[in-house]
């Protein structure tokens, strides 16, 4: 997967360069970290075989009453430990840095571009290993403009139920020009966070891993770095491939806390730019965590003010500050991004400028 051109946030702002940037990115959008999604999934497959086997043991020897029978200690150091784990790493790839960084933070903008918190769900997004994070986004707002419809990158009904929950789907010459509008992507080539992670993403990944397995040996690198990518992904698969099975998109309800709200893909295609679909029944954690997000941020920027009464609260609602800023989109004038978060599938007649 070769890199997309190393240009300056001072360059990439220059039509020129826009044509050039969008050339090379364009290459670069079709290979996934494939290899490294097969290699966390035989990793977890074999974890989880030592899983089951493991905990098929202790309840044997409880019944013979032998000394490494299923306890609570035993429990805590083994597999109940690596359950948490994994659990943690979920959260924190899955929760953090796709459902909250790539998908609603950066394709839909709830998060502020140059923040810490971009900065922090960028990185975790990294660690999931679906892509670099202009490309997820790019995809994915083009996936709203066309979504069910032979434009959209991965549709079930157009490019085939397995291929898309297998995540090999390929994008056609006329899907390629689509993703090669500069016009998707203006908020995102000038972030700073995603220009890092975007030209170092294979070391991002590898760095982190490198870390694991010297701080906690396979243990942490499986439970915290193969698990996260593999859960991930299915996830993803479930909502590209299962949520528009049959050429409608629909809500999983059931899949719901699991999927931390993200399976609510009907009610989010109605209204791509809300934070929280949670209400009417629907629990949807990461709307929830945004929310609460925004919270704390203005609660910090009222207690700021009274500290020190000349700090302009706009600053930090514009993502100038070290704050972890969340539902900053009021930030950017909505005219500049004209397209990408129409309503489902009211938008389907629009076409990308
Ligand atoms: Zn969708
Ligand atoms: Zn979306």
């Amino acid at each position: 997967m070769s890199a997309p051109a190393r240009n300056t946030s001072t360059t990439i702002t220059k039509p020129a360069t826009w044509s050039a940037h969008w050339s090379s990115l364009r290459k670069t959008l079709s290979p996934t970290p494939r290899r490294i999604q097969l290699v966390c999934t035989l990793a977890v497959s074999a974890h989880l075989i030592h899983l089951v086997a493991s905990a098929c043991s202790q309840i044997l020897q409880a019944d013979l009453g032998q000394p490494a029978a299923l306890t609570r200690s035993n429990f805590m150091s083994g597999f109940g430990r690596d359950l948490i784990l994994i659990f943690i790493g979920y959260w924190l790839v899955f929760g953090w840095g796709v459902a909250i960084g790539l998908h609603r933070g950066i394709s839909h903008r709830r998060l502020s571009s140059q923040s810490i918190g971009m900065w922090i769900c960028t990185y975790l997004g990294t660690l999931s290993a679906l892509g670099r994070p202009m490309e997820w986004a790019i995809v994915h707002r083009v996936h709203h403009q066309f979504s069910d419809l032979p434009d959209d990158p991965h549709s079930p009904r157009h490019s085939g139920f397995w291929r898309v929950f297998t995540n090999t789907w390929t994008l056609s010459p006329t899907q390629q020009r689509h993703l090669a509008k500069p016009s998707l992507a203006r908020d995102l080539i000038t972030s700073r966070p995603i220009q890092f992670f975007q030209r170092h993403y294979w070391s991002t990944i590898f760095v982190t891993w490198v870390i694991l397995f010297a701080v906690g040996g396979i243990a942490a690198w499986v439970t915290l770095g193969a698990w996260p990518v593999v859960l991930s992904l299915l996830n993803t698969s479930i909502i590209n491939a299962i949520t528009h099975r049959h050429g409608e998109v629909r809500d999983l309800p059931g899949l719901a806390l699991l999927s931390l709200g993200e399976t609510y893909h009907r009610a989010h295609h109605l209204e791509p730019s809300r934070q929280n679909y949670s209400g009417q029944g629907r629990i949807d954690l990461t709307g929830m965590t945004l929310d609460l997000g925004d919270q704390l941020q203005r609660a910090f920027m009222i207690l700021r003010k009274r500290i020190r009464p000349n700090v302009s609260m706009s600053a930090h609602v514009h993502g100038r500050t070290s704050a972890p800023t969340t539902a900053t989109v009021q930030s950017v004038p909505t005219t500049q991004f004209p397209n990408f978060n129409n309503a489902h599938p009211h938008s389907r007649k629009e076409v990308i400028s």
